[in-house]
């Protein structure tokens, strides 16, 4: 089920008990078997939806307890429990980094090949370009035969300076140059684009380890595709082992993504997420916030 259906559902369990004349708990139960269901077919995690239903009931239970006001302030009541434990789910209660001007800023972007990691390095590059940080991409993926030409591609379109090399193999050393020289050249944003593939998964990992030691990034990024479902989890935690990222980006949020799987990505890794990625095309990349981002689900 994709967001906007999640959210045409949810709504329509919270009408169907303010239609009704008084709440009971066998109106309530209904209501949020619906929620939750609707949630796990959406791909979220059984667990965190099993912790929603229990808080949901237990916040309304404790609020309603003994209290004989007006019906319309009981439903709000129920209202409000499923709307904060919504935003609960994409709020993990933790600030990201937030780039300051005038000094470099490393990013590092991580994730599976296919993710859509390049081109959400160009997107970040463009968004912080036009909000007047000076913004650099540095292509540290020599693995895959075109990662460079790609990145150059779409940099060169965006207007973006970057750095790469055709005879460098060692992606730790062109990660280096690459930080070395912008950093001097007093770049604001400078963003490390690593592998997404290689022989065998460890080696993936030790080669982010080390460009992360080489170029000691300020905020290390996951780029999750949103359509993995609930394969999510598992990557982002074991991303996460190696790669301490600090930030999430959600990709190809514009398809036919669940997006639920993503969303459990947040609390297994504790990690907010700072953009979702909406489309193809450079301006494509929106902020990600969670209560803007709940009110917009359930329109
Ligand atoms: P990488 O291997 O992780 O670097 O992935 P790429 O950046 O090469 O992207 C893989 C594919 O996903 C490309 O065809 C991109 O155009 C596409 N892509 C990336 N982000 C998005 C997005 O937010 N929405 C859609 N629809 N496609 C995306």
């Amino acid at each position: 089920m994709v967001l906007a259906d999640l959210g045409r559902r949810i709504n329509g369990a919270l009408s169907a008990l303010n239609r009704a004349p008084t709440i009971d708990d066998k109106l309530l139960d209904a209501m949020l078997k619906e929620i939750c269901t609707a949630l796990l077919e959406s791909d979220v995690n059984v667990k965190l939806v099993a912790s929603l239903r229990t808080r949901v009931r237990s916040k309304v239970k404790a609020a309603l307890e003994g209290d004989k006001g007006r019906e319309a302030q009981r439903k709000n009541v129920v209202q409000k429990a499923v709307f904060d434990e919504l935003v609960g789910l994409v709020n993990p209660g933790v600030e990201p980094y937030k780039p300051k001007k005038g000094q470099p800023n490393v990013l590092m972007a991580v994730g599976l090949q296919g993710n859509g990691k390049t081109t959400t390095c160009t997107k970040l590059a463009v968004y912080y370009q036009k909000r007047g940080f000076k913004s650099c991409i540095v292509c540290a993926d020599t693995f895959r035969a075109g990662a460079f030409d790609q990145t150059r591609q779409s940099a060169t379109k965006a207007k973006v300076a970057y750095f790469g090399s055709y005879t460098e193999t060692d992606p730790v050393v062109i990660a280096a140059q690459g930080v070395d020289k912008f950093r001097k050249e007093r770049f604001e944003i400078i963003i490390v684009d690593t592998s997404g593939r290689h022989k065998q998964e460890k080696d993936l990992f030790q080669e982010m380890e080390m460009i992360g030691r080489a170029v000691q990034p300020d905020m290390t990024i996951l780029v999750l595709d949103a359509s993995i479902g609930q394969a999510a989890e598992a990557q982002s935690r074991a991303f996460k082992e190696s790669a301490d990222f600090g930030a999430i980006i959600v990709t190809k949020m514009d398809g036919h993504a669940k997006g639920g799987g993503a969303i459990s990505a947040v609390a297994a890794t504790q990690t907010p997420i700072i953009f979702l990625g909406t489309g193809e095309h450079l301006s494509d990349l929106e902020r990600f916030a969670p209560e803007p981002f709940i009110s917009k689900m359930l329109g």
